[in-house]
């Protein structure tokens, strides 16, 4: 058994106050399968690329235990691209340009043996394919969903449709404010928990992230960090970590809710420290372990 992702595979042009890169490895399915390898290997991926997807980069993800045999690779395809431009403050995010290319004719297939996959991650991609993956399982056991304002913005009845759906769902305050129409995040979780899901996590960039269940609100903080050198991706990365751990452990009790969120926040944390998807090539366990004990430290306190 093993976890199954699905979503983008991407080149991103990302330009940070900082510096700027060309054509980078990106994608939600890139960042959620490399945090999740470092919890419980192979991660199983379904996405596209086109012909022009760099090689090294398919063999780094292969020696994360990343299994690519749903990867569809379209011969005279070009890959998903994306662009970004972060402000001076780095929650703020502008998308430059997003081309969906292979995207467009996508119709994702899950390969035989990965249809019985209990834990499902569906990565920002488009809704429609997101319940295609879906109505291709047998019998899932705990399906996380992200998504984004592309597609709150241009496909949200079909987002609407998926959401009974899954159990966990992940968005950030912007995205949590926009599908819901209300600017209280508290109401905001509420009005979105009514759309089917029923755990709930609003991730709040370098403020943290808030998890929402029946009778909990439980609130992570971020790891106060001096040097961040790109964003992208720290959503994604939250959710590998976070459908890892909770993989790893079996255990879907809100105790270990809380503890897969902070694991989740730890993953967000590599990725940012480097540009594109090298904050995660190359950690090791008890530098995870080091980095979550830290987390337990900031918020830890007498009475
Ligand atoms: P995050 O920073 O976690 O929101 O994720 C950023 C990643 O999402 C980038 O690597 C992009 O390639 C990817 N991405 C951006 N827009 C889309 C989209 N509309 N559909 C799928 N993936 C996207």
């Amino acid at each position: 058994m093993a976890i199954l992702v699905v979503g983008s595979f991407a080149l991103d042009s990302i330009q940070t106050p900082f510096d700027r890169i060309e054509e980078a490895l990106g994608g939600s399915a890139t960042y959620i399968s490399l945090a999740a390898s470092y919890f419980s290997g192979p991660i199983k991926v379904v996405g596209v690329i086109g012909e022009d997807f760099p090689k090294e980069y398919i063999e780094m993800l292969s020696n994360h235990n990343i299994d690519l045999e749903g990867l569809e690779i379209v011969q005279g395809g070009k890959t998903f691209r994306w662009s970004g431009k972060y402000h001076y403050d780095l929650n703020v995010r502008d998308t430059l340009f997003t081309e969906l290319n292979v995207f467009e004719k996508f119709d994702p297939k899950i390969p035989e043996n990965a249809k019985r996959s209990k834990f499902i991650c569906l990565g920002n991609i488009d809704p429609v394919l997101q319940s295609k993956v879906l109505d291709q399982m047998e019998n899932p056991q705990f399906i996380v969903c992200d998504t984004m304002n592309f597609w709150i913005e241009g496909k949200k009845s079909e987002l609407l449709e998926l959401l009974p759906r899954v159990n966990a769902f992940i968005v950030n305050d912007s995205e949590a404010r926009l599908l819901s129409q209300e600017p209280n995040l508290i109401k905001a979780a509420r009005i979105i928990r009514e759309m089917g899901p029923q755990i709930l996590i609003i991730k709040k960039g370098e403020h943290g992230a808030l998890l929402f269940t029946d009778d909990t609100i439980f609130f992570a903080p971020a790891y106060p960090m001096e040097n961040i050198y790109d964003p992208t991706g720290a959503g994604d990365s939250f959710a590998g970590g976070f459908i890892g751990y909770l993989f790893k452990t079996r255990d879907l009790s809100p105790e270990n809710l809380k503890k897969a969120v902070i694991y989740g926040s730890t993953m967000a944390s590599f990725c940012v420290e480097k540009f594109s998807t090298k904050g995660l090539e190359d950690l090791s366990t008890l530098q995870i372990q080091d980095r979550y004990r830290q987390f337990l430290n900031l918020s830890r306190f007498d009475e």
